[in-house]
C-alpha cells in the first residue's frame, strides 16, 4: 500500500495507537487527518449544544498537542471541518490515498458514518480505546455478562492486557500544508472564565495527560491511597482526573493500566492500586455494553427496555441544571459542573439519581446536559452510567440515593456545599444564558 489516510477520532495520541501502528506497518506514506464533525457542534434534540465550550476547548488543545507531536515525527495534521463521510473521500482523492485507517467506535451515529465510508472505501478500523481487543475476551460480545461483577471476574481470570504499542520514530508522508486549528471563537463559542474553585486546570493533549499521570502516580504517590480518597469532592488529588484525557484518547486505558502495574512493581501494590484497575474495567464494560446493545443504550427504558413513564417538566429540569433545586448537595454539584465542566463521581451519582428518581425526569435529558458540559464526556461511560443510575441499565437493584444522607457522609462539615453555594454574585442562570 503506498499512501493512506490516518483518520484521528477519539484517539488523539501517537503512542499506543493501533490505527497509526497498522498504517505505519502497511503503508509507505501517511496523511493524518482530523475532521471536526459539524454535527457535534450543533444543538441536539433537547436543545443543548452537543459539545459545549469546555469540552471543545479541551479538544482544540488536544489537537494542537497532537499536531506538535506529528510535526516532531516529520508529519502534519490536516484539520478540516465538515462530515467525515464527505471530507475523507475528498482528501483521499486530493492526496492520492487508497485506504483509510481509523479507530473503531461503537455508538450508533459513529457506526453510521463508518458504514457510509466503508461502502465506497477501503477502510480499516482498529480497537484503540479498550483494554482488550474483542478477540482477547473470554466470551463473544453477545455473551457479555449483564452484571459487571460477572464480567470483571471473567476478564480478571482469563484475559490479559497486552503491551501498549510504541509510536514510530518517523511518520513519512507527502508535503502537507501547515496545521490550521480553528479557534473556539471562530466556531461560535466563548470560553467561560476559569473558576478558582475548579479541581484542576485541565489542559488537553497527550503531553498534559502524561504529566498528570506522573503527578498522580510517581511524584505524589496519590495512587497508593486512591481507594480511601476516591469519593472526595474537593481538590485535584482525591481521584486521578484522567477522564478528560481518556475520553479524547490523549492517553490510552492500556497505558494507564500498565503504568499501574509498573507502580505496583516499584512502589507498592495495595487495594488502591487494584481499585484504579477496577475502575478502568467499568469503563471497559460500558464500551462492551454499547457493542452488545447498540441503540438500546439511548432508549428511555435503556437496555432493559423497561416501561417507565418519565415526566417532562421544563421548570424542574431548569432548576436541576442551574443548581437551584433547593437540595443543597445536588445544587452544589450542579454548579460545579456548570462553572467548571467537571463533577466528582460521587456528585454525578447523586445528581443523576435525583433527576431520574426524585424529579422523575427523562434521564436522557440529564445525560445530554452532561454531554454538553462535561470535559470528559464519553458516550459509552456517560450513557452507561446514566442508565445505571436511572435503574434501566445493568444493575438489577434499584439505585436511589438519599442525597441528604449522602451529603452527611461525604460532606459532613459542609465544606463542599459552602464552596459552591457561597458565592452569590455568580448567578447560574445568567452564566448559563451567556455561555451555553
Ligand atoms: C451519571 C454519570 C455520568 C458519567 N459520565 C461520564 C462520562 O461522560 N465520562 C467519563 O469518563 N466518566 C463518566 N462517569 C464516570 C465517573 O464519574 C468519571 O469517570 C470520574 O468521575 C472521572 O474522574 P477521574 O478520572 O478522577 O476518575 P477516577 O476515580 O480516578 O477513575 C479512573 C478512571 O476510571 C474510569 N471510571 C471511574 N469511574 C467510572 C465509572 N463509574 N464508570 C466508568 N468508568 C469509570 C474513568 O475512565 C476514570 O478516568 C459518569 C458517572 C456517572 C454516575
Amino acid at each position: 500500500m503506498s499512501r493512506a489516510i490516518l483518520w484521528f477520532r477519539n484517539d488523539l495520541r501517537l503512542n499506543d495507537n493501533p490505527a497509526l501502528d497498522a498504517a505505519a506497518r502497511e503503508c509507505r506514506e501517511i496523511v493524518p487527518v482530523y475532521v471536526l464533525d459539524e454535527r457535534y457542534l450543533e444543538r441536539g434534540r433537547w436543545g443543548f449544544y452537543r459539545t459545549g465550550p469546555y469540552r471543545l476547548h479541551f479538544l482544540l488543545e488536544s489537537l494542537y498537542d497532537l499536531s506538535e507531536e506529528l510535526r516532531s515525527k516529520g508529519s502534519r495534521l490536516l484539520v478540516v471541518a465538515g462530515q467525515p463521510e464527505r471530507e475523507l473521500p475528498r482528501l483521499a482523492g486530493e492526496y492520492g490515498c487508497s485506504r483509510i485507517y481509523a479507530s473503531k467506535e461503537y455508538a450508533h451515529e459513529e457506526i453510521q458514518a463508518e458504514k457510509k465510508l466503508a461502502a465506497s472505501f477501503d477502510i480499516r478500523f482498529l480497537h484503540s480505546s479498550t483494554l482488550y481487543q474483542p478477540k482477547e475476551l473470554p466470551f463473544a460480545i453477545k455473551q457479555l455478562p449483564d452484571v459487571f461483577t460477572a464480567f470483571r471476574k471473567r476478564v480478571e481470570r482469563y484475559a490479559e492486557v497486552s503491551e501498549p504499542l510504541v509510536a514510530p520514530d518517523e511518520i513519512p508522508g507527502p508535503e502537507l500544508p501547515d496545521t490550521q486549528i480553528p479557534s473556539l471563537e471562530s466556531l461560535g463559542f466563548g470560553l467561560p472564565p476559569a473558576d478558582g474553585r475548579a479541581v484542576l486546570e485541565f489542559r488537553g493533549g497527550a503531553t498534559a495527560a502524561h504529566s498528570r499521570l506522573d503527578h498522580y502516580f510517581w511524584n505524589t504517590e496519590s495512587l497508593s491511597v486512591y481507594k480511601e480518597t476516591r469519593n472526595g469532592l474537593i481538590g485535584a488529588d482525591y481521584s486521578s482526573k484522567f477522564s478528560p484525557w481518556l475520553a479524547n484518547g490523549c492517553i490510552s486505558a492500556r497505558e494507564i493500566y500498565r503504568e499501574v502495574e509498573a507502580y505496583e512493581a516499584e512502589v507498592e501494590q495495595n487495594k488502591s492500586t487494584y481499585w484504579l484497575k477496577f475502575e478502568l474495567l467499568w469503563r471497559e464494560y460500558f464500551r462492551l455494553v454499547a457493542m452488545r446493545y447498540g441503540q438500546r443504550i439511548f432508549y428511555p427504558g435503556g437496555i432493559q427496555e423497561k416501561a417507565v413513564r418519565w415526566k417532562d417538566n421544563d421548570k424542574a429540569f431548569e432548576k436541576w441544571r442551574t443548581g437551584t433545586t433547593g437540595d443543597d448537595f445536588v445544587d452544589a454539584n450542579m454548579r460545579e459542573l456548570l462553572f467548571t465542566g467537571f463533577m466528582s463521581n460521587r456528585g454525578r451519582q447523586n445528581v443523576a439519581s435525583y433527576l431520574a428518581h426524585h424529579l422523575k425526569q427523562d434521564w436522557r435529558k440529564g445525560a445530554a446536559w452532561f454531554e454538553s458540559l462535561l470535559l470528559d464526556y464519553d458516550v459509552y461511560t456517560n450513557y452507561g452510567n446514566w442508565m445505571y443510575a436511572a435503574g434501566v441499565g445493568n444493575d438489577p437493584r434499584s439505585r436511589v440515593f438519599n442525597t441528604g444522607r449522602q451529603a452527611s457522609i461525604y460532606d459532613g462539615d459542609g465544606a463542599y456545599r459552602r464552596l459552591w453555594l457561597g458565592e452569590p454574585e455568580k448567578d447560574p442562570a445568567a452564566f448559563l444564558e451567556r455561555y451555553f
